[in-house]
């Protein structure tokens, strides 16, 4: 059997350590005699592996007690209309920072709800970099403020969390949640699909302040109010119990790979490789704003794109996949998460000099 690197955007590559144990518990879980995916929710031994994860995933981002840690369906596209739904309490304007294609889903949604504040959008400068907080229109009479921390299409990364003074700040993490170290208590909500840096799709994580459960506007379907999920320990309905339980790995993997600090240092030398090989050549150009650059996802573009094809092609040879740039930006996109071991860089470092040397 040989694994590939596997650069895609989402789903994306597992820890293989993870999916050996996946492996090894498939047909009989710690001597239960089945598969994770064939007990009752409600049995002590998933509820075992429920808390373990929650437990686990609390002390990597050090979450104080006083939020709620949900395990929902629907991925990150659903928390865009629950964090409406449940945030607007009574008021009818939030604002919303658009850096990019995930921004944009996430605002379209909120006009349903209210009316949506533009605070800051760097679509001006086609979304290449972060707009300066200074500059930004904050409404301390909305809501909140939403902000998507990584803009895993265009490659754009907030390196800070920002002030909105008292606001609650909410941030889609989708693609970069357990990748770097943040204060949680900064937050009113934070939320994320699994599928990036926490294994399988199918689940998504969602962290709210205990103040702001039980405010759901009027009317709103049970499955959408973040209360009935809390007060049932995200057990309203059947959760995706296979999903939790490798997402469960995947805490207990970074866990034993030093912690999210540990991650941290280890994902900063990697995107520091792969921009200094890109920035290195004038066959290969990532266009965004060095100061705002993804450490999650690195889109380039070959000087020459009727090159783009042969380049997939010669990366697949060398057990490179998913490398094709997203529809709407073209070129390359090499999303380097956490699962995404150090060789991995160092093979697509490689591959892209021994292409530049032969084809440019
Ligand atoms: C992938 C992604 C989403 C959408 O996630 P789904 O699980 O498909 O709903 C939302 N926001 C960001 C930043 C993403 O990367």
């Amino acid at each position: 059997m040989s694994r590939v690197y596997n650069f895609s955007a989402g789903p994306a590559a597992v820890p293989v350590e993870v999916l050996e144990r996946a492996k090894n518990e498939m047909l009989d879980w710690n001597g239960s005699g089945m598969s994770v995916m064939e007990m009752s929710h409600r049995g002590k031994e998933f509820v075992s592996i429920a808390e373990k994860a929650e437990a686990d995933v609390r002390e990597l981002m050090a979450i104080p007690d006083n939020y709620k840690v949900l395990f929902l369906q629907g991925g990150a596209t659903t928390q865009f209309s629950m964090v409406p739904m449940n945030l607007l309490a009574g008021k009818n304007k939030a604002c919303y920072v658009n850096t990019g294609a995930w921004s944009k889903k996430a605002i379209k949604e909120a006009k349903i709800h209210c009316d949506v504040t533009l605070s800051a959008s760097s679509e001006s400068d086609n979304f290449m970099s972060i707009p300066a907080i200074n500059s930004w229109d904050i409404d301390q009479d909305a809501a909140y403020l939403h902000y998507t921390s990584n803009e895993t299409i265009g490659g754009v990364e907030f390196q800070d969390v920002p002030d909105v003074g008292d606001l609650n700040l909410v941030s889609d993490m989708s693609s970069n949640i357990l990748s770097r170290e943040i204060d949680v208590s900064k937050f009113a909500v934070i939320y994320a699909g699994g599928q990036k840096n926490m294994g399988p799709s199918g689940i998504a994580l969602t962290i709210v302040r205990d103040d702001l459960i039980g405010k759901a506007q009027v009317g709103s379907p049970s499955m959408m109010d973040y209360k009935n999920h809390a007060d049932a320990g995200s057990m309203f309905n059947t959760p995706a119990t296979y999903s939790w339980y490798l997402m469960g790995l995947v805490f207990e993997w970074i866990k034993e790979n030093g912690g999210v600090a540990a991650i941290e240092a280890r994902n900063v030398r990697k995107a520091q490789k792969l921009y200094a090989a890109i920035d290195a050549s004038d066959f290969y150009a990532n266009p965004v704003e060095v100061a705002s650059r993804s450490r999650m996802n690195v889109p380039f573009t070959l000087a020459n794109s009727e090159l783009d094809a042969a380049f997939l092609s010669d990366a697949k040879d060398a057990g490179l996949v998913t490398l094709k740039g997203h529809r709407s930006v073209g070129g390359m996109r090499a999303s380097i998460y956490n699962a995404m071991p150090e060789e991995g860089i160092d093979a697509l470092i490689s591959m892209m000099a021994e292409f530049e040397r032969t084809k440019a």
